[in-house]
């Protein structure tokens, strides 16, 4: 692609100099935590070299530094995601921390007994777990969409799945294990028919695609800063202005209250309502670096490049014999997912790790969709903005190994 030099993008990873036993790092486990640049690790190094201060409570210079700095980092998410003000992006540790926050406090207060939430056979433990948990506190009823076997949601199956008891749907933006885009405007908007609030679990879009939340409509939209090239710790819950006023707190403690009282509390204002104790302020900053070095390489480029990798790799591993890719969906962003015959994915992940190439294996925290799909889970290659077609080469490579090894 004119103008997008992978090479030099590369040079910003350190890591991705590393070798591993005595060959170069392959690194394709990029939808489990992608790899950091310079800029992120250098923003993390200065705030601890020269900003080191707790935030939003001492007068003095440092205190004053440091929460202008974490102020500003939620200003650089709310533009990334177009949320419409600063109060509606919630720091917290991460997607599964953001989705627990909603079931909790959005959850407790308005599901109630017999009550319905529609999630998908797609989905992410953390996207199912405490959803369930909710449930059996409220003696509500968790409908799940189907899906066909490539990987794509039921529409009509989703729509048929609304009633009068219908209260929320959780969705992802793309899944995590077959790499589905799903049309989650669509999503939304049919939800948004019967007067229920979605929220999107985006752990694994922010860093390949655009969100818009406005444009989406989305009630909530939840995200990893570890997946977006930024530290683990931190991530981000999105939620509408008008409801996050309604939620009660998800936690106490301090900077979540104007006034304590034995007698009575006053909750702070949002969005420090919904983030009690000191924050993972370095993580806040990793973030906002991380963003910024997005942005600057432009999401849509690292998309088309990461289509080019993965319609590469694609061709490549079909011309393995027994190669069956799991996830075939028409939209469909940097996971490729595979099983070769009948090797178990671990023993081809293995024989893959001692040439240096990483990818995973297993259920990928989605043990149900691999019930539905019939398979004890697969090896996943996933692909990020710096992954290159030499890499896929070497996976190809490796697998074709595992083939005449394991076969
Ligand atoms: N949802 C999806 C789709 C994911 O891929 C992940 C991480 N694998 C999560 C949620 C949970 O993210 P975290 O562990 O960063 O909270």
């Amino acid at each position: 692609m004119s103008g997008y030099d992978v090479n030099k993008i590369r040079k910003d990873f350190p890591i991705l100099q590393t070798q591993i036993y005595g060959k170069p790092l392959v690194y394709l486990d990029n939808a489990a935590t992608t790899q950091k640049p310079q800029c992120v690790i250098s923003a993390i190094d200065n705030y601890y070299t020269e900003i080191n201060s707790n935030v939003h409570r001492g007068v003095h210079f440092l205190s004053e530094k440091a929460t202008s700095v974490y102020e500003s980092a939620r200003e650089t998410i709310r533009k990334y995601i177009n949320a419409a003000v600063t109060r509606e992006i919630i720091f917290v540790r991460g997607t599964t921390e953001a989705i627990n926050l909603v079931a909790n406090s959005y959850g407790n207060e308005k599901i109630r007994d017999g009550d319905e939430i529609i999630i998908s056979t797609l989905e992410h433990h953390s996207n199912i777990v405490p959803w369930q948990m909710l449930c059996e506190r409220k003696n509500a009823v968790l409908r799940i969409i189907p899906i066909y076997d490539e990987g794509e949601l039921i529409f009509e199956e989703y729509e048929k799945l609304f009633n009068e008891r219908t209260k929320f749907v959780s969705i992802s933006h793309v899944s995590n294990s077959l790499g589905t885009i799903n049309p989650v405007k669509q999503i939304i908007d049919e939800a948004h028919k019967h007067g229920v609030p979605v929220m999107i679990d985006g752990a694994q879009a922010v860093q390949h695609l655009t969100v818009d939340v406005k444009e989406l409509n989305a009630d909530f939209y939840a995200f990893s800063g570890h997946k977006l090239y930024g530290p683990t710790g931190i991530g981000v819950l999105y939620g509408k202005e008008k409801l996050l006023e309604t939620m009660p707190p998800y936690q106490g403690g301090g900077d979540m209250i104007k006034n304590v009282s034995f007698e009575k509390t006053i909750y702070n204002d949002l969005p420090y309502k919904f983030e009690a104790g000191t924050p993972d302020i370095s993580g806040a900053i990793g973030l906002a670096a991380a963003i910024n070095y997005v942005t600057e390489t432009g999401i849509d480029n690292i998309a088309k490049h990461e289509k080019e990798v993965l319609e590469y790799a694609t061709g490549k591993m079909l011309q393995i014999d027994g190669m069956r890719i799991i996830g075939t969906a028409k939209e469909k962003s940097s996971v490729l997912s595979f099983l070769i015959g009948n090797i178990h994915p671990y023993d081809a992940g293995t024989i893959l790790d001692r040439l240096g190439v990483a990818i995973r294996t297993g259920v990928h925290c989605t043990e149900p969709l691999m019930d539905r799909l019939g398979i004890p889970g697969t090896a996943r290659a996933s692909f990020a903005m710096y992954s290159t077609k030499e890499e896929v080469d070497l996976l190809v490579e490796g697998a074709e190994k595992a083939r005449k090894m394991l076969s």
